[in-house]
């Protein structure tokens, strides 16, 4: 199966969440064993020689492809969780959706200065929820940052919104 396959695979499923939006359902394309491990191996030759040490995954269809991404590498899995959900100290930033504000929190003790990360998420629309995700993985001092994702809708440009130092990349663009 080839990576431009998977394009097939996702669902677009019309007026999800809320009316006018369309959503892209990834879950037709993660329930195909097939798929499911192009998806992965292809995440994991973007990162391959890069040194990862720690993947942070982004709550919660981040969980599924960062913990594949980190097994594959031999690296570390760090969740980034909506508010409350994490048990000891945390660093957090609140950052603006749609409708309203949301929040996102690491532990502080997650990432040091000896590692080099990549932040995933399954999907890029306006860059909000990346935004806030990579000024907390900042703040902890890593080496080195790097961002991927499995869908970048680019209409939204929500590429522009990150820091453009940071090397961006997504396997599917719509
Ligand atoms: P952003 O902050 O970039 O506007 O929105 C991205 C976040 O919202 C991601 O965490 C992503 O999971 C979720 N999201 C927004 N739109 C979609 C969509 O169409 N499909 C999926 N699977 N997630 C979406």
């Amino acid at each position: 199966m080839e990576l431009e396959s998977l394009r097939d695979l996702i669902r677009d499923v019309p007026d999800f969440p809320s009316k006018g939006i369309i959503f892209r359902d990834l879950t037709t394309m993660l329930k195909n064993g097939e798929a499911l491990r192009v998806m992965s191996k292809e995440l994991a030759a973007l990162y391959r020689d890069k040194g990862i040490t720690k993947v942070v995954g982004i709550e919660s269809r981040g969980f599924i492809g960062g913990s594949i991404l980190a097994y594959e590498l031999g690296a570390g899995f760090v969740p980034a969780r909506k508010p409350g959900k994490l048990p000891s100290v945390t660093i957090k930033k609140a950052y603006a959706k749609e409708y309203g504000v949301d929040t996102i929190e690491l532990h502080s003790d997650a990432i040091t200065s000896e590692d080099v990360v990549v932040i995933h998420d399954d999907l890029l629309a306006t860059g909000g929820t990346m935004q806030a995700c990579y000024e907390l993985v900042k703040s902890m001092n890593p080496k080195r940052v790097y961002i991927n994702f499995i869908v970048e809708l680019t209409a939204l440009n929500g590429r522009d919104t990150l820091p453009q130092d940071c090397e961006v990349t997504s396997l599917l663009k719509y």
